[in-house]
């Protein structure tokens, strides 16, 4: 029954954080501010009343249109509002059930048992920021080095709020600066993989194939999922990527140049989230079949 409750509330507060981060989307990259003023239709300028404010519902009331002129709303506010109450639901099931997220028993494996409040929440606002980053690229296809930049300093600075360091023995201070230390360069090498298909991508076809903003993208996902979840969510979001352009060229292949086709643009980091938000969930049961089945382990 607790369980329950806690689960609803988790995925309640997903919806009002996933509202309010379709505010940020909309107003960030035009340059206006998040707070003020009130919400109001993007068409006519209306401020909206509370009950056209509800996340999720109000969207399937008004069936994605503004009351007043009638302008579609667009599919972005009730996937993003459900992705986040999904998702935060999920954490907090797992925290009410007193079982840590995969990925945060290996990040927190240090010192005594973590399971807490404070990793779900990291792992939430950790979420919140994939699903936003996915979006702001797919829409402008732009990865603000404002999200992704303090995003890696939070994910490797969270193990500090996560437990006071000073009441640890001394071996486990000890285990905490080794882990920030494999996460730096966690951080450096995920950057650098990139930076190396870059470079090779830019020697073979003299053109920019990966930007930049994906390699710091990929230094904040190795921030908060260490090296391993790093890479397999670069694995999961090449593979999504690589399944989306080919169904897309085969349609449009007989109706576009070939070499329209060829410099046909996707949002890597809108797959290279999704495979953080899936690694960041289920990155440990994965990896483990994934050792299991080559033998390793
Ligand atoms: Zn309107």
């Amino acid at each position: 029954m607790i369980r329950l409750l806690a689960t609803t509330f988790a995925a309640l507060a997903g919806l009002a954080f996933g509202s309010f981060l379709n505010v940020c989307l909309s107003r960030w990259p035009e340059g206006e501010s998040v707070v003020v003023p009130r919400s109001h239709c993007r068409a006519c300028n209306r401020t909206l009343t509370w009950w056209e404010n509800v996340p999720l519902l109000s969207w399937l009331a008004l069936r994605g249109r503004c009351r007043t002129c009638n302008t579609w709303i667009g599919w972005r506010y009730p996937i993003v509002e459900l992705a986040l109450g999904v998702l935060w639901g999920i954490v907090g099931w797992r925290l009410s059930g007193q079982i840590q997220a995969p990925d945060l028993a290996v990040q927190f494996s240090i010192g005594p048992p973590h399971f807490g409040l404070v990793p779900a929440l990291g792992t939430m606002a950790f979420l919140w920021l994939l699903v936003g980053i996915a979006v702001l690229d797919a829409e402008h296809f732009w990865i603000a080095d404002a999200v992704t930049l303090p995003g890696t300093a939070l994910g490797l600075a969270f193990p500090l709020f996560s437990q006071s360091l000073l009441r640890l023995p001394l071996v486990a201070q000890r285990a905490f600066w080794l882990l920030l230390g494999e996460r730096l360069l966690a951080v450096l090498a995920a950057a650098g993989l990139i930076l190396l298909i870059r470079l090779v991508y830019w020697l073979i076809r003299r053109r920019e194939g990966i930007g930049l903003g994906d390699a710091k993208l990929m230094a904040m996902l190795a921030a908060w999922l260490g090296l391993p979840g790093a890479l397999l969510s670069f694995g999961i979001g090449v593979t999504l990527g690589a399944a989306v352009a080919i169904s897309v060229l085969t349609r449009a292949s007989h109706r576009t140049s070939e070499e329209s086709t060829a410099q046909m643009k996707l949002p890597l980091g809108t797959f290279l989230c999704t495979g953080g938000i899936i690694s960041s969930l289920w990155g440990q049961p994965i990896l483990a079949a994934y050792l299991r089945w080559s033998g390793l382990n």
